[in-house]
């Protein structure tokens, strides 16, 4: 059985929350599928290619628009979806055929967005992490895909099992009552 990673991140301090599970980690998800009032669940399945990542980026932020976000909320959403399906897309699926799926939910202020690909995995969630680490030097990427989910949500997890695929989950509050323009 493959070994599933889980990596939480959250202030600045990366956790390994678990080594070792089953591979139920595509059933197994803090956004339930229930749809309750509050949590407004919204779910979209596309192919894998990198003209639908300013789809998905539009999606959430059409989405997180009902929590009347800033500009600049709305702009940290768009770059943190980017990063999360470009990787999909790019490493992920190699560029190859295959099946994105990205969902939404609510939890109070907080929105929750969830990228899963069942592409290649990674081999090790805390090295891929760190800042400027890529495995894609030849196709010009400078490893900051993850640093920038990371500064520009509040939480950032990810799951992933070589052969299985990844799961990046990613919560960011919207600060309530700011004045907008
Ligand atoms: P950049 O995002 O700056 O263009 P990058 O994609 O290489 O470069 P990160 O987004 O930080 O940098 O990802 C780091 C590494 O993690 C990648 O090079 C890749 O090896 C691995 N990785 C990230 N997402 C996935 C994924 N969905 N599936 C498989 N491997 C992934
Ligand atoms: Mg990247």
């Amino acid at each position: 059985m493959e070994q599933v990673q889980r990596v939480i991140s959250r202030a600045g301090e990366r956790q390994v929350l678990m080594g070792e599970e089953n591979m139920g980690i595509w059933e197994e998800s803090e956004i339930k599928s229930e749809c309750k009032l509050e949590r407004n669940e919204v779910a979209i399945e596309f192919c894998a290619q990198s003209r639908n990542e300013s789809f998905a980026r539009m999606v959430a932020a059409a989405y997180t628009a009902q929590l009347n976000p800033t500009m600049e909320e709305i702009s940290d959403i768009k770059t943190a979806v980017s990063e999360a399906v470009t990787n999909a897309v790019i490493h992920g699926y190699s560029g190859g055929d295959g099946i994105i799926r990205m969902r939404l939910a609510l939890s109070g202020d907080e929105v929750q967005i969830e990228v899963t690909d069942h592409g290649v995995g990674i081999e090790n969630i805390l090295i891929a992490m760190e800042p400027m680490y890529t495995t894609r030097p030849d196709m010009e990427r400078s490893g900051m895909g993850f640093a920038f989910m990371e500064a520009f949500m509040d939480e950032l997890e990810v799951r992933s099992a070589l052969g299985r695929g990844t799961i990046v989950r990613m919560k960011k509050k919207i600060v309530p009552g700011v004045l907008r323009e």
